[in-house]
């Protein structure tokens, strides 16, 4: 009978003399293996932090974890390398094809090598995850040689150059170098042409400005292909393209038709899209975080941000909208939406973080109280690893505050700290406690007192430092000095918590 267990063990050997970490999971023959208990999604969540701080990671996973891993694997962000070994019982491969992420499939130890070294060198050259298929007829000997690890110390870089780099750029065409050629034939058969004339090639992106503009262009072919790339440009004379960019320009070589009009189309539709997604309003307590990244960042760290992605869309019932977004943080910032590095399952990017040694800065991360439930080991890992971090609990309204019980129990380093405006500077005090100390912050927030007090700024004892400014309220404009509109504050008191100089008084309300 084929030994299997001896077949994934050799595996792992292989694998630990090839990169800087490896993550074993599965939900079912890796458990049998190795007793691990993490889900497949939270060793992709764990994998994804890791290699963004600039390390070669091998995920091990069955082919029942990888199925269930597929949502994270198609958007996991990849900065050293991620390559994820599937051992599979059930052929793989037609989700590799759903995902569009290129599979291997070596057969012998020397191809194994070479899938080893492509994937790792093709990770990290094209910023996408690789798959590498290990059936059980992998027969894999003693020592795989040849490879070697790169060790590297972890490191995040914020300078990623263009906003949202990770996301469009791997729709828009990362790995299209790399597509099979039977994609390339296939792609042939997914065309649609519309009326007779030159070809224009229509992007996807910009079909529903065009479509709304069809009389300007009638006289065209209009072309629309189910893949944007590649290009069957030896079946179809294309004489221009409709894109929202210069992508598809560039691509086939050909001018851009109507580029003014689609490009101030976009714009507008992208600047609306951010308005309504991150618009914010005074008293959003994640206003205090936004202000604690922007001290560490100016006392020289890299500090790392994560957010749950339960925070993306709410954070609370009252209006109080946060603004999130991964934008990397090039430039200082000023608003919540340009700090966060990650947003994925703060927990495991904790671990992972402590993982790697990271020593430019400490991980900030903002956890949903529910997403302690039943993680009683994986806290406990966090608690007994060293590190620099501070986790925030914000508990709002009493949603699975029976949680916080589980921080007690594994005898984490944690204080709650009531958020409460008739108190800010007791507030500040305690997170600056925890800070200090390193742990856990459950910042309850109470917001029964919001509207009893307005605040105002004491002209002659403000030194203009900016310090208000940078929790980014609504309420708070620059005009000489800053100055608080009483209309539009609601009396969270973030901002006379953030005031070192006493600057901020609170006003009772009439
Ligand atoms: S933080 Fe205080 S001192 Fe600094 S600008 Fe604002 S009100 Fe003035
Ligand atoms: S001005 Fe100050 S107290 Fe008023 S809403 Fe803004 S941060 Fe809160």
């Amino acid at each position: 009978m084929h030994d299997v267990k001896g077949s994934i063990m050799r595996i792992v050997d292989a694998l630990r003399n090839s990169f800087n970490d490896i993550v074993i999971t599965g939900s079912y023959l890796m458990n049998k293996v190795f007793n691990v208990k993490m889900s497949p999604e939270d060793a992709i969540n764990e994998a994804e932090v890791l290699t963004s701080m600039f390390r070669d990671v091998a995920v091990l996973i069955d082919d029942v974890g990888f199925l269930n891993s597929l949502g994270s694997l198609s958007t996991a962000r990849v900065r050293g390398s991620l390559v994820v070994f599937v051992y599979d019982i059930h052929d793989i491969r037609p989700f590799c094809g759903l995902i569009g992420l290129p599979c291997l499939e070596p057969w012998d130890q020397g191809s194994l090598v070479r899938a080893i070294k492509e994937s790792r060198d093709y990770g990290e050259s094209f910023e996408l995850p690789y798959i590498v298929r290990l059936g059980p007829w992998l027969s894999v000997g003693e020592g795989v040689n040849g490879v070697g690890i790169r060790h590297r110390e972890a490191t995040f870089n914020k300078n990623w150059g263009e906003p949202m780099r990770w996301g469009p750029s791997r729709l828009l065409g990362s790995f299209r170098k790399e597509l099979p050629e039977e994609v390339r034939v296939r792609s042939r058969d997914n065309i649609t042409i519309i009326g007779k004339g030159d070809g224009v090639l229509i992007s996807g992106s910009a079909w529903s400005f065009i479509k709304e503009h069809i009389d300007k262009i009638g006289n065209y072919s209009m072309i629309l292909p189910l893949y944007i790339n590649p290009l069957p440009k030896d079946s179809i004379s294309i004489k221009y393209v409709v894109d929202t960019g210069d992508y598809l320009m560039k691509e086939v070589g050909v001018e851009r038709l109507m580029a003014d009009d689609v490009s101030k189309w976009y714009n507008d539709l992208i600047n609306d899209a951010i308005k309504q997604l991150f618009f914010r309003e005074p008293g959003d307590p994640l206003m205090l975080i936004e202000w604690l990244f922007s001290k560490y960042w100016r006392q020289g760290e890299v500090p790392i941000m994560v957010i749950d992605p339960s925070y993306m869309h709410v954070i609370n019932t009252e209006g109080l909208t946060p603004s999130y977004d991964m934008l990397p943080t090039f430039f200082e910032p000023r608003s919540f939406d340009q700090v966060i590095d990650f947003v994925t399952n703060s927990l495991m990017a904790v671990l992972a973080s402590l993982k790697t040694n990271y020593g430019y800065g400490r991980l900030i991360a903002i956890v949903n109280p529910c997403s302690l439930l039943g993680r009683e080991e994986l806290i406990r890992e966090i608690v007994n690893t060293n590190g620099n971090y501070l986790i925030i609990i914000p508990l709002t309204e009493d949603e699975c505050s029976d949680a916080i019980g589980i921080l007690s129990k594994v005898n984490a380093n944690y204080k709650v700290v009531n958020y409460d405006p008739s108190n800010p500077l007791g507030s500040l005090q305690d997170i600056l406690s925890i800070v200090n100390s390193r742990g856990i912050a459950v910042m309850h927030i109470s917001k029964s007192s919001l509207g009893k007090y307005v605040f105002s700024i004491i002209d002659e004892y403000c030194d203009n430092c900016g310090d208000c400014l940078r929790i980014n309220c609504p309420a708070i404009q620059l005009g000489k000095k800053p100055v608080i509109d009483a209309k539009a504050c609601v009396g969270c008191g973030i901002c006379q918590l953030v005031c070192l100089r006493g600057a901020v008084t609170r006003v009772k309300v009439s």
